[in-house]
């Protein structure tokens, strides 16, 4: 029988595993989407069958036939995408959500109870530090902002109760790159001083890379988490959520989702299964091209101070990111997402790229004026005057997001346009 390891990862992530136990479809090309909320089950017997089968750490899910019961639980679809978004990342096991905080919190539900302590870099998801500041503090589970680019600072900030590492590279908004193998290294060597039941794990929030550009667990990482709304969806028409790490975490996970609900649609799950993952490579390799040379256009531009994106020879991690940032094929694989700054200070550049935006909402096609990112259109955004507009300027700026500041995530569009219609908005500014 083929196996999906004679194959290259673009292929099997357009046909999943070769042989799945998980449907019968051998007359379907595409997988039927089921809207059955529960399973008929035949006899007492079967049903007690796959109860007592769900979250079993003795049952391997990639060879038993399941048994499905109740859509919250397990269903078809969901289980698919699950077999190929660990093949993506190179996990053993993975775990879908409704969305990309239901995963995060799972991620970091399973780990920590009353008394433990996150360390987590300054620059993170505004929903996750929501989700750390707002509601793991109502059960004394604390978190420190660390700046983890800094091994000294890391090492300097653990804490016998410390028992979660988390961060994401390149960061959202400000695109700074964590260097993974060092993080990495300092959590081993300390855990080398643990017993089994205290060690820290680390968890990476792969979201902005995608697996396409970079693959955490290859170097070490105990777990990846994605917002599968955004690259792995791809199309920005469905959400869903991922968790991917080793198999002996994979019943906590499931046992969560199933007590928390937070479980993927099946008409999600099969979007993300028959669009999304498909067409990750070619999609994330065509949109890359595009943000280099949109990036090295900005960079020529008068009214640009500087343009930070993890292909370009200015970036200042440039080697850390060329290191750990490789596409499918081993190739450098900078991503899709650039962040740049208007000239002036903070207050001019800060109203600058307001007008910016305004002048590219009014009259751009190529160019979108929303929130999110990771989708075929190309989209903008101020993180300044939108998303943290309640933050003061003089705070904004201690926590990295300068004034100045747009975010462009890239899509499909012809590169031309982009670049044209950014160009004619930047002249607009004088
Ligand atoms: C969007 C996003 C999330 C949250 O994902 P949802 O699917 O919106 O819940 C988490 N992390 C990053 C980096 C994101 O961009």
């Amino acid at each position: 029988m083929a196996s999906n390891d004679a194959y290259r990862d673009r292929s099997v992530l357009i046909h999943g595993k070769f042989k799945s136990e998980k449907w019968d479809f051998q007359d379907h090309i595409i997988p039927p989407i089921t809207t059955a909320v529960s399973f008929r089950l035949r006899s007492a017997e079967r049903g007690a069958a796959g109860f007592q089968q769900f979250a079993n750490p003795e049952v391997d899910r990639n060879t038993a036939e399941p048994i499905y019961i109740y859509d919250r639980l397990d269903e078809p679809c969901c289980g698919l995408l699950e077999e190929s978004l660990a093949f993506a990342e190179k996990g053993e096991s993975a775990v879908v959500y409704s969305t990309g905080m239901a995963a995060i919190a799972a991620a970091l539900g399973i780990h920590t109870r009353s008394g433990d302590h996150i360390i987590h870099h300054p620059a993170i998801y505004g929903c996750t530090h929501g989700h750390l500041k707002n509601w793991l503090t109502r059960y004394q589970i604390t978190s420190s902002a660390v700046d983890l680019k800094s091994g000294e600072a890391l090492l300097a900030s653990i804490q016998p109760e410390t028992r979660v590492v988390y961060f994401e590279t390149p960061c959202n908004p400000t695109m700074e790159v964590i260097d993974i193998e060092q993080v990495v290294r300092i959590v081993a060597d300390e855990n080398e001083k643990r017993g089994d039941d205290n060690k820290i794990v680390t968890i990476v929030d792969n979201t902005f890379a995608s697996p396409f550009a970079q693959r955490p667990i290859e170097m070490g990482v105990d777990f990846v988490v994605h917002s599968l709304t955004k690259h792995i969806g791809g199309f920005g028409a469905t959400m869903g959520g991922v968790v991917i790490g080793p198999r002996s975490a994979e019943t906590s996970l499931l046992l969560y989702r199933k007590d928390f609900g937070g479980s993927i649609s099946p008409d999600a799950a099969w979007h993300i299964l028959t669009y999304g993952l498909p067409t990750l490579a070619v999609r994330l390799e065509k949109q890359q091209a595009t943000a280099q040379e949109t990036a090295e256009f900005l960079e020529g531009h008068p009214n640009v101070e500087q343009v930070i994106y993890p292909g370009l020879e200015s970036f200042e991690q440039k080697e850390i990111a060329a290191r750990q940032m490789r596409d499918i094929d081993g190739d450098p694989a900078p991503g899709a997402m650039i962040s740049f700054v208007l000239k002036g200070d903070d207050h001019q550049a800060f109203e600058r790229a307001k007008t910016l935006i305004n002048s590219i909402a009014d009259s751009s096609l190529s160019i979108t004026l929303a929130v999110s990112l990771g989708q075929i259109r190309t989209l903008i955004e101020h993180p300044s005057s939108m998303t943290h507009a309640p933050v003061p300027i003089e705070d904004q700026k201690l926590a990295g997001i300068n004034p100045g500041a747009v975010r462009l995530s890239i899509g499909l569009e012809d590169p031309r346009d982009i670049i044209s219609d950014l160009s004619k908005a930047l002249d607009q500014l004088g």
